[in-house]
């Protein structure tokens, strides 16, 4: 039996997707910079559906790569040439919430916005918050350890993940399922699991945990003179905000690069070199708390937003970053971590190592030290762009990946940033768990 028909016997004709034009939204990823054709799209509905495709790709030698929203930034959702798209969209379970223990169970293929809706009717909140919630899944999320802008208070989705079901490549289950807070019998499997962007096992079904809602929203809009000033705010105000919910950062070019494309005016009158985008949330309404720390930080510019639409006017501006970006070419994107206060230093480093003709756009997380470089201009398949950048990194003691994972854009590069030591273990882990290579060949380790 080929390859096509052991699927079709697995999942039903109707979810196996052979026909180029149906195939071509999988086989591109978000960025358009990672592309190339798979053998089938095959999309499951169930854990066991998931179980009998991995058995039946195992028996053909088929390579998998494992895809929910295909949000992801770094190539590893799409093909390279050849392989079997296992889109996970199909398992869209999702459980109530757990009050005694603030869990909820989701299949993989919940999207974020309709997990952070499960939870806001419980009285509750995800903790966890990226623009592309829309289409984003719990898989992919799980998959990629994914961070955003909540993390500076809740930490990155591994502190989510209350517990896991994945399927192996033979097709063997892991599930830790029942959310016990306490359970250290044996290896943390699922721990392995998070952050191992499809190369270990693929995800079925995560139960989440979730964090206290927030409703009492503060905002506020600092522009400085520089980023060696807002690496300095946060250091002054951070202390005294136990209400800190985000800690952002824009510079100017990034801003006229977003006012373009949205095709809005500025909201300071003031126009500066950076921006700092500070957000608190409490029970109470935490903007007192803002407005003292301010002042003991000596804070004299700044705008702020208390009601809705004011707010979501101000994150309008730091979250069309990525698409203002995309709609002005396909860049060079690096999401990196530097020690916060390396940010500047950093940054302008990046700025002296570009071509004169680049267009070189930071933006990130502040509070994490997360900053995602944009460069405009060069080819995007020119790796000279990504060596100059992710050397500076590692330079500057931090990560080549923060938050959107290696994929393949980086496996090139990853011993800058990981042992001899430390990549040998890997490798081990993944001949344990994958000795045919059949799961997403290519990410992670080159
Ligand atoms: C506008 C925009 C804003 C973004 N902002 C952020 C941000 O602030 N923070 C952040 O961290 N990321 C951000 N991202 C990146 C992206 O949204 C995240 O990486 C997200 O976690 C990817 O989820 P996904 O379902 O789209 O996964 P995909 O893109 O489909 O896959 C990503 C990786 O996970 C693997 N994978 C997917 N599902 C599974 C599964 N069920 N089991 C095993 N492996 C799987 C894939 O093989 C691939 O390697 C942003 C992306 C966009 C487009």
């Amino acid at each position: 039996m080929s390859l096509v028909d052991a699927l079709r016997a697995v999942v039903g004709e109707r979810q196996v997707l052979v026909d180029a034009d149906v195939r071509a939204p999988f086989e591109v990823d978000w960025t358009r910079r990672f592309r190339g054709s798979a053998a089938a799209v095959v999309r499951p509905g169930s854990a066991d559906e998931v179980v009998a495709v991995l058995r039946a790709c195992a028996e053909h030698g088929a390579a998998v790569v494992p895809q929910g929203g295909n949000t992801g930034l770094v190539g590893g959702s799409v093909p390279r040439g050849g392989e079997v798209v296992l889109s996970l969209t199909r398992l869209t379970g999702l459980g109530q919430v757990d009050r005694a223990s603030l869990q909820v169970d989701a299949g993989a293929g919940v999207t974020l916005a309709a997990l952070q809706g499960r939870a806001r009717a419980a009285g509750l909140d995800a903790g966890v918050d990226i623009a592309a919630r829309d289409s984003a899944t719990v898989g992919g999320l799980v998959a990629c350890d994914a961070g955003g802008v909540r993390a500076v208070r809740h930490g990155t989705v591994r502190a989510r993940v209350a517990g896991l079901e994945a399927v192996l490549a033979d097709g063997s289950i892991v599930r830790r399922t029942s959310g016990l807070l306490k359970d250290n019998a044996g290896y943390d499997l699922p721990g392995l699991l998070v952050g191992s962007e499809g190369t270990l096992g693929v995800i079925t079904a995560v139960r989440w945990r979730l964090v206290a809602r927030h409703d009492a929203r503060a905002l506020a809009l600092v522009p400085l003179a520089s980023l060696a000033e807002a690496a300095e705010l946060l250091a002054a105000v951070r202390p005294l905000l136990p209400s800190l919910d985000a800690c952002e950062f824009f510079t100017d070019e990034g801003l006229s690069l977003v006012l373009e494309h949205l095709r809005a005016s500025a909201p300071v009158e003031l126009r500066a070199a950076a921006y700092v985008l500070i957000e608190c949330a409490a029970a109470a309404d935490p903007l007192e708390e803002l407005a003292a720390a301010f002042e003991a930080a000596g804070v004299e510019d700044a705008l702020i937003a208390d009601d809705t639409t004011g707010r979501e006017r101000l994150w309008r501006l730091r979250e069309a970053h990525t698409e203002a970006i995309s709609a002005a070419g396909i860049p060079h994107k690096l999401d990196v971590g530097v020690p916060i206060d390396r940010l500047a230093p950093f940054a302008a480093a990046v700025h002296e190592a570009m071509p004169p003709d680049a267009r070189v756009i930071l933006f990130g997380h502040l509070g994490d030290g997360n900053v995602h470089v944009n460069v405009l201009g060069p080819d995007p398949d020119d790796d000279a762009v990504d060596e100059a950048v992710l050397r500076l990194v590692a330079g500057h003691g931090g990560t080549i990946s923060a938050e959107h994972g290696i994929g393949v854009a980086k496996a090139g590069w990853l011993h800058l940033t990981r042992e001899p030591g430390e990549i040998a273990a890997m490798r081990a882990i993944k001949a344990a768990l994958d000795p045919g290579g059949l799961l997403n060949p290519g990410a992670v380790l080159a």
